[in-house]
């Protein structure tokens, strides 16, 4: 059967997700919506109508999943809520801290309306998250460590963006080889902010700017760099736009545990990603988990749910016969 699905909001999630329906066989893309007006766009899919989301309604019928692409900052908070009373939606929500609040709210309207939500999707929230449940539950005396990069960090980049007299910029979050190697060796390392990942930045200068006030900004920045050793590099647009236009990102999740009576035995779990394309490979996530999330509204299922929730067979397109057979 074919899961009739819709992408909501346009940007680089949403043409990440458009790539990955791609070689979903079983999901077929209905419809793009936009806040933007639709003659403004164009699709890499040929055949689908780029619609108003004033229009989202008329839908109602002829989608059955939602996949939501808003930046979680101030669009998903509205509009995840507002779409599951009408949709069974998915989400990338990766504000962590505001997590619980979120899924308080699209709960409640998902189960007021029978619909099923999941939120949170990707790799971090997403399976990053699944990666560190699975070790915590299996090494109960250990330590967990996340590690992220080298990868584009959209935040920064537009925090160094909004400094005076900058024209363009990308940030990079680097981990730190020796910090890495110390977690992998077992010796559960206490590791400040510092010790964990550097920032390294390209930036783009307006003409006239002044190249060493700008870097000191940069270094100072509360929150964003100040915690960390950064380098900035001074670089031509053109440089910029050459080398600098991919998003690629990654990281490690470990846990490093001990077990035996007098816990004199060590275990080290490591998963790592490597990604070229961050927003393809979030897209790819949020793809397998809209299957899953089809089939348990088939089953009834109805509320908000997280990928804690969603036993692993859901995700795939095979059936329990052929994982079984093939995967176990
Ligand atoms: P974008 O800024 O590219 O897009 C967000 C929204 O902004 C779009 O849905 C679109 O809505 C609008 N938009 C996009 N481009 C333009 C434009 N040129 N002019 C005006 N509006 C535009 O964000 P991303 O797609 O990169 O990321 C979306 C969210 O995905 C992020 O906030 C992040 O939280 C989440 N994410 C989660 C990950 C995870 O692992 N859980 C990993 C990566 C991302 P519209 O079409 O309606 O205008």
């Amino acid at each position: 059967m074919t899961t009739r699905v819709g992408i909501y909001g346009y940007g680089n999630l949403g043409r990440g997700i458009e790539r990955a329906l791609k070689y979903a066989e079983d999901l077929e893309l209905v419809a793009v919506f936009t806040r933007r007006d639709p003659s403004s766009l164009t699709l890499s899919t040929a055949g689908v109508p780029v619609v108003s989301v004033n229009d989202v309604e008329s839908y109602k019928d002829k989608i059955d999943v939602m996949i939501l692409c808003g930046g979680s900052a101030t669009d998903l908070p509205e509009q995840t809520p507002v779409l599951s009373k009408l949709f069974n939606v998915i989400d990338s929500f990766d504000t962590h801290a505001k997590i619980p609040e979120h899924f308080a709210n699209v709960d409640a309207a998902a189960r007021a309306t029978n619909h099923i939500a999941l939120i949170s999707a990707g790799w971090d929230p997403g399976m990053f998250s699944l990666n560190r449940l699975y070790a915590n539950a299996v090494l109960p005396n250990g330590k967990d460590y996340t590690f992220w990069g080298r990868g584009v960090s959209q935040g920064h980049s537009d925090a160094i963006r909004r400094i005076e007299g900058v024209a363009d910029a990308r940030q990079y979050t680097c981990p730190i080889e020796s910090a890495l190697e110390a977690v992998r060796s077992g010796s559960n390392p206490e590791l400040t902010t510092r010790q964990k990942h550097t920032r390294l930045c390209y930036v783009v200068l307006k003409e006239g700017a002044d190249a060493a006030k700008v870097e000191n900004e940069i270094k100072t920045m509360p929150n964003y760099f100040s915690d960390y050793d950064t380098t900035v590099n001074f670089i031509s647009q053109e440089e910029l736009n050459k080398n600098h236009r991919g998003l690629p990102h990654g990281g490690f999740v470990l846990r490093s545990g001990k077990t035996g009576f007098n816990l004199e035995n060590n275990h080290v779990i490591e998963y790592s990603l490597k990604l070229d394309s961050n927003p393809e490979f979030t897209g790819s996530v949020i793809v397998a988990y809209a299957r899953a999330i089809a089939r348990l509204h088939n089953e009834g299922v109805n509320g908000c749910k997280t990928v804690f929730d969603i036993a692993p067979a859901y995700l795939s397109p095979l059936s329990g016969e052929q994982l079984r057979a093939t995967m176990l």
